[in-house]
């Protein structure tokens, strides 16, 4: 974590600032270089400590107010990305093996991605969302349970809808146990434009993607690495659509990752303004989700049990 700070020390130090991580925080003021060396307005950019890695190209703050929607291939007004820039998103996790394989090739060779992580899989395995914030990447959410909102039941009642909404936003939020983003991506690209409006309300953007990999439907590795080059070649940059929780991606990446460099791609990162405010409303529903908890289990244990004879 320590060398990722320093590589990385100058845009985490913006990016993290007002977004708090905690451990990385404490550490980045002694990792970065002094304020005085670099002129404000530019952060010195460090270079890979791993020779053959890709390190980011840059970090772009997102301004969540309104909830803008981003994502080409549905929303042409906010396309930011210069040419052969990527941005890499990954969903449907947190996963076993597959989300820690991710974070350890993004790790490998310098870069970041955005995880919009499902709230049922992050309240299974709430270690691994914190390995994913812990790693310094952006998390936004994907709903609580994976429902294509445009069909009914929640496409005929809005607060059946917004359940899943808000529930995935408080599940990962309580998984990581610190900030996440105001970033949602909607099950299936599938985006009702009552619900875009819900999101503009609570400040919270979309993203759509420019480029879908399909890897959701490949077995081969080989076949993920051919897909996203392939697309991305042919569109020239591109937010890229992925799944963590697939494990041919997680196999695919170190290579896709390699082939993305030696064809000139540069990958950018995405960092929210502001965190995401989670509704106390969810969070109690979340909560109640808890088949291994009681309401009635608030006194701490050990004022509960205590050990008389031994
Ligand atoms: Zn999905």
């Amino acid at each position: 974590m320590r060398l990722l700070v320093i590589v990385f020390g100058a845009s985490v130090t913006l990016g993290l600032a007002a977004f708090g991580a905690a451990a990385q925080q404490t550490t980045a003021p002694s990792a970065a270089p002094a304020p005085s060396a670099a002129p404000a307005a530019a952060p010195a950019k460090v270079a890979c400590a791993n020779p053959d890695g890709l390190g980011l190209a840059r970090t772009v703050e997102i301004d969540t107010t309104g909830g803008p929607a981003f994502g080409t291939e549905h929303f042409k007004q906010y396309d930011f990305l210069r040419d052969h820039e990527v941005v890499l998103t990954f969903d449907d996790g947190p996963w076993p093996d597959n989300t820690p394989m991710v974070i350890k090739a993004l790790t490998d060779v310098c870069v970041k991605g955005t995880f919009f992580e499902i709230g049922e899989h992050a309240t299974w395995r709430p270690d691994l969302s914190k390995v994913v914030a812990a790693a310094g990447m952006t998390i936004g959410t994907h709903t609580w349970s994976h429902k294509d909102l445009a069909r009914n039941p929640y496409a005929k009642d809005i607060e059946k809808a917004k359940d899943e909404i808000e529930m995935g936003f408080s599940a990962v939020h309580m998984a990581v146990d610190g900030p996440i983003a105001p970033f949602f991506r909607f099950p299936d690209l599938q985006q009702p434009a009552d619900l875009m409006a819900y999101l503009g309300t609570r400040n919270i953007a979309i993203f759509s993607t420019d480029i879908d990999t399909f890897d959701f439907k490949i077995r081969k590795p080989e076949d993920v690495v051919k897909s996203a080059i392939t697309k991305l070649q042919k569109n020239g940059k591109g937010i890229l659509l992925m799944h963590d929780f697939q494990h041919a991606t997680a196999e695919a990446l170190p290579e896709l990752l390699r082939q993305l460099k030696a064809n000139g791609f540069k990958v950018v990162h995405m960092v929210p303004k502001a965190p995401v405010t989670t509704l106390s409303k969810y969070d109690d529903m979340v909560r109640a989700q808890d088949k291994y908890s009681s309401s009635n289990n608030t006194r701490p244990e050990s004022s509960v049990v205590k050990t008389i004879n031994e």
